[in-house]
């Protein structure tokens, strides 16, 4: 009997480029690419030439750099691709303008429909700086419910929108939520918290086809912008069925890693129903869409941040907590159980204590878990005695630059420039010895090199620069954003690197960032974006077969 000789590799890609940063340390000249797999590296230039054949597209990138595609450790790709649906008043400069388009999109909808802005604007952007008010919405929309979230954790609407949610002067706030109120007892329109979900399951959304196309197109300007992978940070069941079509349909442009939302206003019993009823665990899904697990929200954002000393902008005010931590250590415990991680917003100092205090009874009672099981997201504003707590507890951090660059203005306001500077100090956490990943947060494409940029000088939109001595080097920052959400993901053995067997997310700068100046990435964009051997981004056509 002979052995058929085995079939020689032939790559479907030869990249050759300037430098190809492995970030495992190695430097390389030139990547083979088979099927969806990084299949060889070479130091030389021409090392892979004996591997190319006839179907070889052969790449000449020497004036690139190649790097892993970016990883987003925490984005909200669902609420980006749903605000496309909306009214876009992140576009509006002042009240009027916001104003304008409600009133327009109300002329052209159906009698009673419900308005619905997109959540990605700041009353910072408006002229007035300051929030439209409920009676500029019902003037602008008499007849109709209007819902204009901004962000997670506040909306304003009108009086139509309120009667359709059943709230009348007497309704009490709901668990970890309130309902504004004007001096004169009557409602203001604003909603926090677990307010904003009460009035928005009034209105009803867009269809799931609508939204797996929406997650086509927006997923696609991400990869244009060099990611390769996004971990959703927050959806619901219908959502991760809107995934699930636009997985089947080959629409999604980036892989997704979903967190399901365990909602605040559940009372225990009814958040691990909800949890046993999932029927799967943390890491079903495919290379393309995988769970990674679910998602609690401990406190709020700039505004309802649950911290230890009072708001610099009010003094009798210190935040709120949405959860009991009783409550949650045993829902969250019971999760764990079941072989879910858990990933908690929690911003303000007093929040990342009590999220600790959760996490710490919930590992005493389940036992060891791996790192990255329980994870604290944001920890904006944790102190030295918590970046110990946390790396003693193996509780990883997802951080996210763009929050300050976004919103330094607000912080500033509201927080004061003692906790504006130390916000997210990614030197400290790194000297503690935390598992970092880095990521977006702003429900919008926002790129990777502007955030690079940001970790590296600690530069802001609107307010400068805002403590440069919690400043990282270049290579740690890449790090953080390709190996550290990796491993975040529990996919070191799949992505993150550039490595012979993982898979071949690749992205191609016409810059080296380890050697260009810092500001020269602020604006950085890659000319090609490749996911899993799929070009997804490629406007001059370099990789054309
Ligand atoms: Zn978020």
């Amino acid at each position: 009997m002979t052995r058929e000789p085995a079939e020689p590799l032939r790559l479907d890609y030869l990249i050759r480029a300037g430098s190809v940063h492995s970030m495992t340390g190695e430097t390389y000249r030139s990547v083979g690419v088979r099927g969806p797999e990084i299949a060889a590296v070479s130091a030389e230039p021409e090392g892979l030439d004996d591997l190319a054949g006839a179907g070889t597209a052969v790449v000449d990138a020497g004036d690139l750099t190649l790097l892993p595609a970016f990883a987003d450790s925490h984005e909200h790709l669902m609420e980006a691709s749903r605000s496309m649906l909306l009214v876009p008043v992140g576009e509006a400069r002042s009240v009027a303008e916001f104003t304008g388009m409600v009133a327009d999109a109300a002329r052209d909808a159906a009698p009673g429909a419900w308005i619905v802005t997109s959540i990605g604007w700041h009353e910072s952007n408006l002229a007035e700086n300051r929030l439209p008010t409920l009676a500029e919405l019902d003037a602008a929309a008499p007849d109709h419910p209007v819902l204009a979230r901004r962000g997670g954790h506040l909306a304003v609407v009108n009086s139509a929108a309120l009667r359709a949610a059943g709230i009348g002067p007497e309704t009490p706030d709901p668990p970890g939520g309130k309902i504004g109120r004007l001096a004169d007892g009557g409602r203001d329109g604003v909603l926090e918290g677990g307010a904003v979900y009460q009035v928005a399951a009034f209105a009803p959304g867009p269809g799931r086809a609508q939204l797996a196309a929406a997650l086509g197109t927006t997923s696609a300007a991400y990869a244009a912008l060099g990611v390769g992978t996004i971990r959703e940070a927050m959806i619901n069941l219908e959502e991760l069925l809107a995934y699930q079509d636009a997985a089947g349909r080959d629409l999604l442009r980036v892989r997704v890693r979903p967190m399901i939302r365990v909602g605040a206003e559940l009372t225990e019993d009814a958040a691990i129903a909800l949890i046993d009823g999932l029927g799967a665990r943390s890491g079903f899904g495919d290379d393309r869409l995988r769970i990674w697990g679910l998602k609690f929200v401990l406190d709020g954002g700039v505004e309802g941040a649950a911290l230890e000393q009072p708001y610099a902008s009010d003094p009798g005010n210190c935040g709120h907590l949405n959860w009991d931590p009783a409550a949650m250590t045993r829902v969250c415990a019971e999760a764990a159980r079941r072989g879910w991680r858990i990933g908690t917003h929690a911003v303000g100092d007093r929040a990342v204590r009590a999220l600790l205090d959760v996490y710490e009874a919930v590992a005493a009672q389940v036992g060891p878990l791996p790192p990255w099981t329980l994870v604290i997201e944001h920890g904006l504003l944790a102190g030295p005695a918590q970046r110990q707590r946390a790396v003693r507890g193996g509780f990883g951090v997802t951080v996210q630059h763009p929050i300050l660059w976004n919103m330094a203005s607000e912080m500033l306001l509201t927080w004061g420039p003692e906790r504006t500077r130390r916000v997210s100090p990614l030197d400290q956490w790194l000297a503690a010895g935390a598992d970092l990943a880095a990521g977006t947060d702003l429900v919008r494409p926002f790129n990777p090199m502007t955030n690079v940029w940001g970790m590296v000088t600690r530069g802001t939109k609107s307010a400068g620069i805002q403590g440069p001595e919690h400043a990282i080097g270049v290579a740690t920052a890449l790090e953080l954003y390709t190996m550290g959400t990796a491993a975040l993901n529990h996919e070191q053995d799949r992505l993150g690197s550039i490595t012979p067997g993982k898979l071949a997310d690749l992205v191609g700068y016409p810059l080296d960032p380890l050697t260009a100046a810092p500001d020269d990435l602020a604006g950085l964009t890659p000319a090609f974006t490749i996911m899993g051997g799929r070009a997804t981004h490629d406007p001059d056509k370099r990789l054309a077969r």
